[in-house]
């Protein structure tokens, strides 16, 4: 075993593990970043909305020169049916002047180019190397295996980065194994199409772009969404759901996929739309009330490894660079201390708990549960209000009056204890 301790030891060039070695290196000390891909991003899927301003607060001026798609100026949602869709939407002349909100970007080129930014800044970043186990010495983490003959490295600390899905927090014993309850699995296809169709199909000024989430039949009905966002001269479609629904349904995200895209209302926005690129990633969505055991000795998690991810704004990226920061933070804390053990690290929850991340966790902390326990909002809500909308604008012989009833039967057929039972959840719920 090689007897040098590193000061720490990243696993997963995502953006949690490279915020963490930027922000460890960036406090003087020298940190290693394993990476099983051939380069950093090459494994990593999203669905490509990047938030400008906590991207700014960790890598402040990054719009000068990171791959970024198009500024999001407009966002829709939609309901569809199996023959309709609903649509509210948010277009603002705001939202099309710097500082934008958001934007598009592909996790290969921004992994790359975020990678490249922290090896400028003397951040060690090592790709092809997979980390496969965790040494230990008196029942704490002192290092990692790669698998190889000379591939035992040992370290004050290793961060678990390595993404949904973390095998190594399980083999620290942070975290049981996932439940499929508590994973999302999304299909995702890059699209491509001339810059000037997107912006006619999508109704966009030049070089600007927008983001749909989709509700409903772009799931079959499931718990999820489905989602198409404007890039250059492509779109990134994907839907996706909780892995138990998809097993107990029997259905899969392929097949979901390729049927959303067929919908008539979706299918004319990627119309000759040639396939780029496709794959298939889990989204951790246990949430608050599932995350696991954060840090042990020796050991933290962060991240997706961690389960930080808010799935109802959309928002992955900017907390597991939150996440990494915090856990650097804490970390630093320890080396001055020269402890690393559990009491030693116990910063790094500190941290979390006093920010956003937590705070907004811990408030849609029952979201999941609220709509999972409810498979007709998805399903018979939509159908329901698809068919009085089309009842309201159909002009014919009858009176209005008669529309008008006819259109409150159709709700008055609902059970009454369901709606107000639904109406006081979403109101619990969203309250947090
Ligand atoms: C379809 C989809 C759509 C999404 N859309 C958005 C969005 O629009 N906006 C947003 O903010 N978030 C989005 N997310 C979430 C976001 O992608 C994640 O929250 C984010 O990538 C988490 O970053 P991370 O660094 O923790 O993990 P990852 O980005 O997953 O990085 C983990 C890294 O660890 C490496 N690794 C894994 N195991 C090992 C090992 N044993 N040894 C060495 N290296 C290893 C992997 O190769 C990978 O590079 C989406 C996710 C998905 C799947």
């Amino acid at each position: 075993m090689a007897e040098e301790r590193l000061d720490a030891i990243v696993v997963g060039a995502g953006p949690a593990g490279v915020t963490a070695a930027r922000e460890l290196a960036a406090s003087g000390l020298s940190p290693v970043v394993l990476e099983r891909g051939q380069f950093p991003g090459s494994k990593n899927a999203w669905g490509g909305i990047l938030y400008r301003e906590p991207t700014e607060e960790m890598i402040p001026g990054f719009e000068e020169d990171a791959p970024l798609e198009r500024p999001i100026i407009e966002q829709r949602y939609m309901l569809l049916t199996s023959d309709a869709a609903m649509t509210a939407s948010y277009k603002s002349m705001r939202l099309a002047q710097e500082p934008y909100n958001a934007y598009t970007a592909f996790r290969g080129e921004f992994d790359q180019w975020y990678a490249a930014r922290a090896e400028a800044e003397g951040v060690e970043i090592y790709p092809e190397f997979t980390v496969t186990d965790l040494l230990w010495e008196d029942g704490a983490v002192v290092g990692v295996t790669t698998g190889d003959e000379e591939g035992e490295l040992l370290a004050n600390v290793v961060v678990l980065a390595d993404g949904a899905n973390s095998l190594l927090g399980q083999k620290a014993g942070l975290h049981r194994e996932w439940q499929p309850h508590e994973q999302a699995l999304v299909a995702k296809e890059t699209l491509r199409l001339d810059a000037k169709v997107i912006e006619e199909r999508f109704n966009l000024p030049e070089g600007k772009g927008a983001a749909l989430e989709i509700f409903g039949e772009s799931t079959w009905g499931m718990l999820g969404y489905g989602f198409i966002y404007t890039n250059k001269d492509s779109l990134s479609i994907g839907t996706g759901a909780l892995l138990s629904d998809l097993m107990t349904s029997g259905r899969n995200v392929n097949d979901m996929l390729d049927r959303f895209k067929a919908h008539p209302a979706i299918q004319p926005l990627i119309e000759g739309a040639e396939l780029e690129e496709y794959a298939a990633h889990l989204i951790p969505e246990g949430g608050f009330k599932r995350l696991p055991t954060l840090y042990g000795d020796g050991v933290m998690l962060v991240g997706d490894a961690a389960g930080l991810v808010n799935p109802l704004n959309r928002e992955g990226v900017n907390l597991a660079m939150m996440s990494g920061k915090f856990a650097a933070q804490a970390i630093v804390h320890a080396a001055e201390a020269g402890d690393y053990s559990v009491t030693g690290l116990s910063r790094y929850r500190e941290l979390l708990d006093d920010s956003f991340v937590m705070k907004d966790l811990h408030k849609i902390r029952n979201m999941t549960e609220f709509a999972h326990e409810r498979p007709w909002l998805f399903g018979e809500y939509p159908e329901l209000m698809s068919e009085a909308a089309r009842r309201y604008l159909t002009v014919s012989g009858k009176p209005k009056k008669e529309i008008q009833n006819e259109i409150l039967g159709l709700f008055g057929g609902m059970p009454k204890k369901r709606m107000i039972s639904d109406a006081f959840g979403a109101v619990r719920a969203f309250k947090g």
